[in-house]
């Protein structure tokens, strides 16, 4: 058998060709299933084997570090261990990598932090609040959305500031012109730095991009269709073009028009719709078989999409004929949705069809995991919650590495600060105000500044000495860091040192004890990590505090998928967003409600539909044998309880490959309910009708959703306003305002 074979078989006629094609740029358009990824790996493999590319030469993107392990798991079967040398990763990884080399050309040090959405968020209310903006009329957030928005279009400050058309975006640019320099000064990237900043080193310095074109050979992207105008550059300046004296790389990227869920971040469709006119010589390949779903589960996705008016018609088959019948379900509030699902995926275990393992459970927005988990959890179905609340984001978590992160960057005032009164030291933010502006007026870093705190007159002198003690503890530690002291003592180290570890043990609060398990678990993390194995490690990495800190920083949802092919036995729950390139045998699609899925924020803006629309395409092709589509006539899990009609994308999949074991109430309209419901009903948003709050009497005996039984000790208000205090033992007094309470007589 010749070398070949293995490599190319199971391959179709074209994704053969596109495996094998040799030369100018490739583009790979294909709806879900249809083995684009697949391409994209095999095609790496057989560069190895058949063209003598050697995996140095290689650069591909992937849209997940978990996709990348795959990817080079694959390769070092193939090559060896010295499939380490290929760049395997996502576009912020390989950045960070490319930055580490090139930053100081841009005068950052090679250490620098790389700062998440709420550590920015952070910088940027800092900043607004030096220049006295009202954070009432200048929301931090719409200025971090306004100068992410500017990075994406690879906007610095001075290009954005010339653009500006109103008064408000001009206080943006300053803003924005601010918190670059003080991203500078922390010695400090966010997350769209990263590919700006490695834009920029390769446009600046011809040296620099001659040498990362001289090596990279081979650039291959995944996900194409959701790259945003900084990336699509950023590809294009590491490829190349052949007026640079040198031939350009060989492109190859795969993706599908239809699956571009990412426009609210600048991603761009114009990016895969005219790959042909920007890359004139392209060759474009085509792949329509799905191996993946059944025809029914196409159908369905099918006809959903082709409601997008912007579209090129394609149309998807396979030949793993009609299989099941799609499963719809209509519940009467999202805890019924929850345990009919609980149910249905007991009992297609019990049938021996699904194991939990093999399902995933997708929903538009992370809150609305929350009755899930409650409901699994009590009838012990083992699940995991994907996103959300990330261990990462927790305080507890955020506190130690902030820690780790001023070890290794000192500069980093984001972190600094966060730390230099946890626990509680007695220094206060008027003393940070005053080392902030001294700091700024002898224009000097945070760190700087807290240095001369004892110089600075307002400065009251046992905050000084308390900053001088913390500095002195800091310095001590960082000794470690200088002594290449592993990650994992280093951490020990600081939760001792800095009392973190005291405060929290000598607490009564059971809380605190969880925040304990999970600093204690940061070390394990951090023993994971120093136990790699050398092979594993790319050329130019080593184990270190800040290669540590470095891959915590670059965690994306997705990599929290358990692993193995069963998903280690249980259920996966996780949002739409985060499912886009994975596949499940039995996909349970929830929460399909107009105002819920389509989102609310959408429903008015024809752009955004299609995005949704395009959100609902990924969902159903995710599904391999079983999809389920459900959706709640009544949900309250937002504070305000709502009733939302169906989804419209649910209406648009036909009737005939749809069984619908439950079809809800002949309307999906609020009285229908409130009648075979015995209890005072939320206002209806949706319909603007009114409810009617519960009449109740003193010592009457209730029983609530969520507080269980209660007796009623006292009443006051009236109409909307009818209040009771209630007693729910275990759960203690509640004030209910009974026109929102869950409460039914006994
Ligand atoms: P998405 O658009 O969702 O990212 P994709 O186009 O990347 O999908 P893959 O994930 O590569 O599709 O492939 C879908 C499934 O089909 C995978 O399980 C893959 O192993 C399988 N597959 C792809 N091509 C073939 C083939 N020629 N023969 C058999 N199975 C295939
Ligand atoms: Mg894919």
């Amino acid at each position: 058998m010749s070398i070949q074979e293995p490599l190319l078989s199971g391959l179709n006629p074209a994704q053969k060709a596109a495996v094998t094609h040799i030369g100018g740029p490739l583009l790979v358009v294909a709806g879900a299933g249809s083995g684009k990824t697949r391409v994209l790996t095999r095609r790496i493999a057989y560069l190895m084997a058949e063209r003598g590319v050697a995996p140095y030469q290689i650069l591909a993107i992937t849209f997940t570090n978990k996709a990348a392990g795959e990817m080079k798991e694959r390769v070092a079967e193939l090559v060896g261990p010295i499939a380490r040398s290929m760049w395997v990763s996502t576009f912020h990884s390989a950045c960070v990598r490319l930055l580490r080399q090139e930053a100081s050309r841009l005068g950052y040090g090679n250490s620098f932090s790389i700062y998440d959405q709420a550590d920015s968020l952070k910088l940027i209310s800092l900043v607004a609040k030096d220049l006295n903006l009202d954070a009432k009329r200048y929301p931090p957030r719409q200025f971090q959305s306004m100068i992410s928005n500017a990075k994406n279009e690879l906007l610095g400050p001075h290009d954005y500031a010339a653009g500006t058309q109103n008064q408000f975006e001009q206080v943006v640019a300053e803003v924005y012109a601010v918190y670059q320099r003080r991203l500078q000064q922390a010695n400090a990237m966010d997350f769209d730095d990263l590919i700006l900043k490695s834009v920029e080193v390769l446009q600046s310095f011809p040296e620099a991009k001659a040498r990362f074109r001289s090596r990279f050979r081979h650039v291959l992207v995944d996900e194409y269709q959701d790259t945003n105008h900084a990336q699509y550059i950023l590809v294009r300046e590491l490829v190349g073009s052949e007026s640079e004296g040198m031939a350009p790389a060989e492109l190859c990227v795969v993706g599908d028009a239809d699956q571009s869920i990412y426009g609210f971040r600048g991603a761009t469709i114009r990016n895969i719709l005219q790959f042909e006119l920007d890359y004139p010589n392209a060759t474009t390949i085509l792949l329509e078989q799905n191996y993946r779903s059944t025809q029914n589960i196409l159908d369905a996705a099918n006809a959903v999409i082709t409601k997008n008016e912007s579209r090129k018609e394609k149309n998807l088959w396979t030949e793993s004929g009609s299989g099941a019948q799609l499963v719809g379900y209509v519940a009467e509030s999202e805890h019924d949705e929850a345990e009919f699902i609980k149910d249905e995926i007991r009992a297609l275990q019990r049938d021996g069809s699904s194991e939990p393992g093999d399902t995933a459970i997708f929903y538009r927005t992370n809150a609305q995991s929350r009755v899930f988990e409650e409901i699994f959890m009590r009838s012990a179905l083992p699940y995991k919650v994907v996103g959300g609340l990330r261990f990462y984001e927790r305080k507890e978590v955020k506190d130690l590495l902030a820690y780790l992160r001023v070890l290794a960057n000192p500069n980093d005032e984001v972190s600094l600060r966060r730390i230099i009164n946890v626990p509680k030291r007695g220094i206060g933010d008027r003393a940070l105000d005053y080392v902030d502006a001294y700091a700024q007026s002898h224009n000097l870093s945070f760190w700087s500044g807290l240095h001369r705190s004892t110089e600075i007159p307002e400065m009251p002198s046992r905050a000084a000495s308390s900053v001088n003690q913390f500095l002195s503890m800091i310095s001590a530690l960082h000794v470690l860091v200088e002594a290449k002291i592993r990650p994992s003592v280093i951490i020990e180290a600081v939760l001792e040192q800095s009392g973190l570890m005291a405060e929290l043990s000598s607490s009564s609060d059971p809380q605190d004890e969880v925040r304990l398990e999970n600093l204690q678990e940061l070390v394990a993390v951090s023993m994971e990590y120093e136990s790699r194995p050398i092979e594993s490690l790319g050329e130019d990495e080593e184990i270190s505090l800040a290669g540590f800190l470095e891959q915590v920083s670059l965690v994306a949802d997705a990599d929290e998928i358990p692993e193995g092919e069963d998903h280690g036995g249980v259920v996966t729950l996780m949002t739409l967003h985060t499912a886009k390139g994975l596949e499940f045998p039995t996909v349970f699609l929830t929460g399909l409600e107009d105002g819920v899925f389509p989102h609310s924020r959408t429903l008015g803006e024809k752009n955004e539909i299609e995005e949704e629309r395009r959100l609902a395409y990924v969902g159903l092709t995710r599904a391999q044998a079983r999809l389920y589509l459900t959706r709640a006539e009544y949900r309250s899990s937002w504070g305000s309880p709502t009733y939302n009609p169906a989804s419209r994308f649910l209406d648009e999949i036909p009737e005939s490959v749809i069984d619908w074991r439950n079809k809800g109430t002949a309307s999906s309209s609020f009285s229908g309910i409130s009648k075979r419901r015995d209890f005072a009903a939320p206002p209806a948003r949706a319909t603007g009708k009114k409810s009617v709050a519960i009449e109740l009497a003193v010592g009457e005996r209730v029983s609530h959703d969520t507080f269980g039984l209660g007796t009623v000790l006292s009443l006051a208000g009236e109409g909307d306003k009818a209040e009771a205090t209630i007693n729910f033992g275990q759960y203690g007094e509640k004030r209910l305002l009974l026109r929102y309470a869950p409460v039914e007589k006994l």
